[in-house]
């Protein structure tokens, strides 16, 4: 192949459209094609720790979404009554914040804006259905029966990414037996920084988003069934987790929870695709080749980073395998440390809201800030 001057990426996420701005701002020709005919990113927020940051800021963006999110220092670890016993989360990174909170929307509004003003392409309501390799780049048939030719194709489609499927065959999501409801609130007057509570049957984080809003997390253990929680039981269920937390800050809260409709509730996941996550000329970023839990806030940080990495290395120009195989070394272990940690620490949540004892020398909060530390490092 003589260059890479023509992209298709299947997903219009945060991976998706963050490679999309990557690439277009070395000129090279983007196609997002996204399955949902219109985008409706849900209300909750997500913690962008400094190392997204830093990654946002190679995307042009991470002013804008200091911006319009809140940025905050690390986050209290606290027991159930308030007392503090550690604090945790990436350190600052030169100009960035340990952490800046923001609503999933607004996070999506940012890139989308720029991804656009850089001259990607959208076409909604759209996926591939057929992947077919050639010596010099990839035909697709999309599911509107069009066919279409790439220089390279990224796979940025999620999780449960059909790319990946059709690349590799079956690699399935590993429920790990949590789940984890999410509500926003305005934001109490006392929460100065992201708070961590933990209990003996759940887990409790208030996020900023704003300079005026929050969102609460709650990580339970609901069953290894994967019970399916029905909307008339939201509302009960999540105010009981709150009880345990007999703080004002959480007690407050309690009375504001009143639509159903607005409690997200998600069953937890974890996938590691074996490396190379790429064949040929098509490869998988984000989520769909390493799916983290959120307890180390760091997913779609690892999405955004791939995006950099992956426009980096395609910058040289120099053929897709030299290109994909130098991004796999620069990271798989990266990913992978961050998805492992991340199931550890699952695991000995898991545990104490079974009511087991942990292992002797296990300390949730040591494997937070050590993962949190390396993840630091340049990519
Ligand atoms: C409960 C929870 C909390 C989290 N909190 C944080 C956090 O605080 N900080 C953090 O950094 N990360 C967090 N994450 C992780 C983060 O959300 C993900 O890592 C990130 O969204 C991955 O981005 P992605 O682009 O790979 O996938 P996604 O964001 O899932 O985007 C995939 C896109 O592809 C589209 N799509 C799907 N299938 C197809 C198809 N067949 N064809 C075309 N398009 C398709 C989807 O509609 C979507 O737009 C959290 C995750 C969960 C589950």
């Amino acid at each position: 192949m003589e260059s890479i001057n023509n992209v298709l990426i299947v997903g219009g996420g945060i991976g998706g459209q963050s490679v999309a701005i990557a690439l277009r701002q070395i000129g090279i020709n983007v196609d997002i094609v996204e399955i949902e005919p219109k985008f409706d990113v849900y209300g909750v927020g997500i913690i962008q720790q400094a190392n997204a940051l830093r990654a946002l800021d190679e995307l042009g963006v991470a002013d804008e979404a200091m911006n319009r999110g809140c940025p905050y220092a690390q986050v209290k670890m606290c027991t159930p009554t308030g007392h503090q016993v550690a604090e945790v989360g990436t350190p600052p990174i030169g100009r960035f914040p340990s952490h800046n909170g923001i609503s999933r929307r607004i996070l999506h509004e940012v890139l989308f804006e720029r991804s656009k003003a850089l001259g990607t392409k959208y076409q909604m309501g759209l996926t591939v259905n057929e992947i077919k390799e050639k010596e010099d780049g990839v035909d697709v048939v999309f599911s509107d029966g069009n066919i279409g030719s790439y220089d390279i194709l990224i796979g940025a489609d999620g999780v449960n990414s059909k790319v990946r499927s059709l690349i590799f065959g079956d690699y399935k999501p590993n429920y790990v037996g949590l789940s984890v409801w999410r509500y926003a609130f305005k934001r109490p007057k006392d929460l100065d920084t992201g708070y961590m509570y933990f209990g003996k049957k759940s887990k409790l984080g208030l996020i900023p988003m704003t300079e005026d809003t929050i969102y609460m997390f709650v990580v339970s253990a609901e069953g290894a069934d994967n019970p399916f929680i029905k909307e008339e039981q939201m509302i009960p269920m999540l105010k009981s987790y709150m009880q345990e937390y007999p703080v004002a800050m959480v007690q407050d809260l309690i009375d504001q929870v009143v639509d159903p409709k607005l409690v997200n509730y998600r069953p937890l996941e974890t996938l590691s695709l074996p490396a190379p996550w790429y064949k040929g000329n098509a490869i998988i970023i984000g989520d769909g080749a390493h799916a983290t839990l959120p307890q180390l806030g760091s997913g779609a940080a690892l999405a955004i980073e791939d995006a950099v990495v992956l426009a980096e290395e395609i910058e040289k120009q120099d053929g897709t395998s030299a290109i994909f195989s130098r991004f796999m070394a620069r990271r798989y272990e990266r990913c992978k440390m961050v998805v492992e940690s991340s199931e550890r620490i699952g695991e000995w949540e898991l545990m104490t809201f079974k009511g087991k004892q942990l292992p002797e020398g296990v300390n949730i909060g040591a494997e937070m800030g050590k993962t949190c530390m390396a993840l630091t490092q340049p990519i």
